[in-house]
């Protein structure tokens, strides 16, 4: 097994996207078998080493980062193992180390499609999990979590477990209690809160009464084991796409468009999704039949309503569009906002659908003639690369100006959404702050990042950002919503669980770490420990 310990190999598993400085390990190791993983924690254990798993190192909170003891890296937990098809859709088997991207073009190659999708593609599978990522896509097929069956994972006691979905339930009391190899037994206490009513979460442990085992290790942050090898669904992969970067002069147009699009959306899938499918025949029919003979405008509303069913929502403000005007010279100089959207389409619903969008953006007063569309790969791959580019951007302007990053990642409940946009707004208009408002609009999820420029501005930057916080736990948020908390946001965690739910989580984690070694300080800092 390879082992480095050379300061100038290891620099870059100290650090991540988070760019936290003063990350230290003695050495990093690379494990290629869950064997290998469960050897190196057995012994980690026994002589009380701290470990931080590492994963490709995208992640934007510092979870990978070392303050202590070993790094276990999952590079070389690398194999793609298996694909089968089902009718409809098929699963994948994969080990932690597997990069995202590869992941996708192999299972696209095949016909299927794995809907999670964080912007950053070149992310480890196992961190995705470990991290319970999302991504645009979310807002039609929700986060990883929704697509994990089975995980082997390394206990930090040396044993391994193969937990397959539906096999290992809480029991009424909370009580999780997973068999192992040898023929013992973990047993656990979940922690008693509940989780908000926010469409994502990625705040501490999951929990729900009579919950799934496997849901536990999704999102813990590499504090409860290491995830070894995944097997995921998979679902067909759709036949087109349209995608679209629409610019508003308004925002209330912009906000009109998107309240618009997102209830149909919801409303066409839960009326069962074929609706949006089925309406495929039934559209094709009634469009047909609008070459032959003019249909009521009534009519005519009701099938662009039915069509639209968006699987992306994404909102850039009017600071974020000229951030990425500095790249893309064509974004309009008079929108002040813009929503990227993706909508899956066929043959039969292509032109359906680009009808029902070009409607809505016609309804909210959309800058139709600057907005920008895509059908073919070719182009998505430019829509894509814009939306990637924002946080990119962002990450490089922390990293010039040394100051500490100060970016959310809340989400609230549908009801206290329009509210929580308007006090992020009103509050940065006016501190003279540089920022931007960007993200998973549709999730009721946009990250605000504020720019300081130096000592002082990164005070009051910090300051606004605490009054986010405030206001997002009184109205029932969450502290992340993707990220997870990983070190950068642990004390922050205060705010949204109680002390005791906090100690909880500890005492669960304690259950399947008794030495406190995995994952130190992701969480909760180690005076729970
Ligand atoms: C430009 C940019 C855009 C991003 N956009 C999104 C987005 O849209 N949505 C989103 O969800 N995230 C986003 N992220 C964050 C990041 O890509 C995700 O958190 C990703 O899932 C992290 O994967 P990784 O392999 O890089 O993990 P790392 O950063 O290496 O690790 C993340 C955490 O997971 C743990 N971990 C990693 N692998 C394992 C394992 N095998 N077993 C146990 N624990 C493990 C680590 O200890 C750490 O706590 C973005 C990041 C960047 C830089």
């Amino acid at each position: 097994m390879l082992i480095k310990s050379d300061p100038d190999e290891i620099q870059s598993f100290l650090t991540d996207a988070s760019h936290m400085l003063e990350g230290h390990a003695d050495e990093v190791v690379f494990p290629e078998s869950a064997e290998e993983v469960a050897e190196i924690l057995k012994t980690a254990t026994s002589t009380q080493t701290p470990v931080t798993v590492s994963g490709a190192g995208t992640g934007t909170v510092g979870g990978r980062i070392p303050f202590a003891g070993i790094v276990l890296a999952t590079d070389k937990l690398n194999q793609l193992k298996s694909i089968v098809h089902e009718d409809p859709g098929g699963r994948a088997v994969a080990e932690a180390g597997v990069i995202l991207s590869s992941f996708q073009r192999f299972v696209e190659s095949e016909g299927l499609l794995y809907p999670p999708d964080p912007t950053e593609r070149s992310c480890f599978l196992g961190g995705t999990v470990a991290t319970n990522a999302s991504g645009a896509r979310t807002f039609k097929y929700g986060p990883t979590r929704n697509y994990v069956q089975r995980l082997k994972i390394a206990l930090a006691t040396g044993d391994v477990i193969d937990l397959r979905r539906g096999e290992v339930h809480a029991d009424t009391k909370g009580q999780i209690k997973i068999p192992l190899a040898s023929g013992g037994f973990i047993e656990a206490q979940l922690p008693s809160y509940q989780m908000p009513a926010t469409r994502k979460h990625a705040s501490g442990y999951y929990v729900a009464p009579e919950m799934d085992a496997l849901d536990l290790f999704i999102g813990s942050e590499g504090t409860l084991g290491v995830i070894v090898e995944i097997e995921t669904a998979l679902v067909p992969k759709p036949e087109g796409l349209l995608g679209g970067v629409v610019f508003f002069s308004s925002e209330e147009d912009l906000l009109g468009f998107v309240e618009e699009a997102r209830s149909l959306s919801l409303h066409n899938r839960e009326s069962g999704s074929s609706e949006a499918g089925r309406l495929g025949t039934l559209m094709e029919k009634a469009f047909e039949v609008t070459s032959r003979q003019k249909v009521s405008s009534h009519e005519d509303q009701d099938h662009i309503n039915s069509s639209i069913d968006a699987r992306a929502l994404e909102y850039f403000d009017r600071e974020s569009l000229n951030f990425l005007r500095q790249k893309y010279e064509t974004v309009p100089l008079d929108a002040l906002g813009a929503i990227f959207f993706e909508q899956e389409t066929n043959a039969s619903t292509e032109d359906s659908v680009m009808d029902s969008w070009l409607a809505l953006m016609e309804t909210h007063h959309a800058l139709a003639d600057d907005s920008w569309f895509a059908t073919n790969q070719q182009d998505q791959a430019k829509l894509r690369e814009f939306r990637h580019a924002l946080p990119v951007l962002m990450n490089e302007w922390f990293a010039r100006h040394r100051q500490r990053k100060v970016s959310t990642d809340m989400s609230v409940p549908d009801n206290a959404f329009a509210e929580m946009l308007r006090f992020y707004q009103s509050s940065l208009q006016t501190s003279g702050l540089k920022y931007t408002i960007f993200g998973h609009i549709g999730d009721n999820h946009v990250h605000v990042n504020i720019l300081p420029r130096d000592d002082h501005e990164g005070a009051k930057a910090r300051e606004i950002y605490l009054a986010f916080l405030k206001r997002a736990a009184a109205v029932g948020g969450t502290l992340s919503a993707e990220h997870g908390i990983g070190k950068l946001k642990r004390d922050y965690l205060r705010l949204f669980y109680s002390e005791e739910s906090l100690r909880q989580m500890a005492v669960l984690k304690r259950a399947f770490d008794p030495a406190g070694i995995l994952g130190r300080g992701n969480i909760f800092s180690e005076e729970y420990l």
